[in-house]
């Protein structure tokens, strides 16, 4: 299926539906090494961005998709994760502003996402944030790209990637972020924006085989 304008809007979509059902998991990670809040701030930008696109002529690039998506998630998110998410999807955005999305295409949107957290946040990967799950998504869509995989596989293995890089933050100990707080005691817990990072991006994954 073509990663088009239709694809992203679902993938919006699909994001908010999956963040709203994994509310509670995600305050539950962000209790034991944070303050509780990443499941409730992501669920209401999200609902919020649901509720934009309903409001908005339907988008025909992706880029409009992911800009709405980025600035919605800016003004409603909060926390360290707003700023964060708001600019990755706003690097994606300039870069995806085509009607469909190629193999390479998909790998330089990952890749202009990902910079967007580290020019934002600083950090690098192994030090339990998010970072971990977007650098390994790159990575994976990097090589299956250069593997000659098609655009859905592509996002296939960045979903896949991400979710691994969300499970390596387990035994790491943050030194970025509310939970480098806790130092050594952040061990031994996943990390809530890594792991919120590997459910969008298997929404992306999701919205492009439904
Ligand atoms: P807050 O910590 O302000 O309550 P959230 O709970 O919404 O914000 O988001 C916390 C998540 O943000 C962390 O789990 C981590 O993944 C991410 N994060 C925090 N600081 C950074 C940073 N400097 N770089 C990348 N990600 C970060
Ligand atoms: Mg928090
Ligand atoms: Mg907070």
């Amino acid at each position: 299926m073509a990663l088009d304008a239709a694809w992203a809007v679902r993938w919006a979509r699909w994001s908010a539906e999956v963040v709203v059902a994994e509310r509670e998991h995600l305050v539950e990670l962000d209790r034991r090494i944070g303050d509780g809040d990443h499941g409730e701030n992501l669920a209401r930008g999200l609902s919020a961005v649901q509720v934009k696109l309903g409001q908005v002529p339907v988008p025909d690039q992706v880029g409009e998709v992911l800009r709405l998506v980025a600035t919605t998630m800016m003004s409603t998110v909060g926390g360290a994760a707003g700023p964060l998410y708001g600019t990755a999807f706003l690097r994606a955005a300039k870069i995806s502003g085509v009607s469909s999305l190629s193999p390479a295409a998909v790998v330089a949107m990952l890749e202009a996402a990902l910079e967007g957290v580290v020019s934002r946040g600083r950090a690098s990967p192994g030090e339990k944030t998010m970072v971990d799950a977007w650098a390994a998504a790159v990575g994976a869509a990097q090589e299956a790209e250069g593997a000659g995989a098609d655009p859905v596989a592509v996002l296939a293995a960045a979903a896949d990637a991400a979710e691994a890089g969300a499970r390596s933050t387990v035994p790491m100990v943050a030194t970025k972020g509310r939970a480098s707080y806790l130092g050594e005691r952040s061990a031994g817990h996943m990390d809530p924006g890594a792991a919120s990072t590997a459910m969008l991006l298997r929404a992306a994954h999701a919205a492009a085989e439904s």
